[in-house]
């Protein structure tokens, strides 16, 4: 059985991980897509939250499943028996952090493949950051994110719930 991770903080998920998470399910038998705890990032959502919007978004996938976890993402991937590890790459400045985390998970362990998937042109401009600010601005994220992150954004924001 060919099983691969995607690992990322999905803070919240967008289209853009949707579109990498139904390329990626096409390329393994399953497709385990965790949320990781420690992003040092300081998330808008919680663990529970993220998680949430991504057992949602993917519930249309039968060979997905959605998980979380804490300790380093190479022994994650051990731990559940994963071959590779996905990752999207949105433009250049994507390249170096994934290069150099790709270079140190190699040196943990060299049995467990990186596999990078190139952005659908689409997205290429996609990050959580950007999709928090701009809801934050109260700007519409229609068609940028699944519509539960629509949902938990809106809610977090106290848009439209007064
Ligand atoms: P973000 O950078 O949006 O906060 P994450 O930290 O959750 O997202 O990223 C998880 C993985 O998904 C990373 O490999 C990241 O490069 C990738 N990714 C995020 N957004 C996109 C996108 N629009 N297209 C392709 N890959 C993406």
């Amino acid at each position: 059985m060919r099983r691969a991770i995607y690992p990322g903080s999905f803070d919240p998920v967008t289209n853009g991980h949707l579109d990498i998470i139904e390329r990626a399910s096409g390329l393994f038998d399953e497709l385990v897509v965790s949320v990781a705890v420690n992003i040092g990032k300081n998330p808008m959502f919680t663990l529970e939250e993220r998680t949430e919007m991504l057992r949602h978004t993917c519930r249309h996938i039968p060979n997905v499943k959605v998980d979380n976890f804490e300790t380093l993402t190479v022994r994650y991937a051990e731990s559940v028996g994963a071959q590779a590890i996905i990752r999207g790459l949105r433009a250049v400045s994507d390249f170096e952090y994934e290069f150099e985390m790709a270079l140190m998970n190699r040196r943990l362990n060299d049995n467990i493949e990186m596999v990078f998937l190139m952005t659908n042109a689409e997205y290429s401009y996609l990050r959580a950051s950007i999709i928090k600010e701009i809801a934050g601005l109260g700007g519409s994220v229609k068609g940028l994110v699944p519509e539960i992150a629509e949902e938990y954004l809106k809610r977090k924001l106290n848009i439209g719930t007064k």
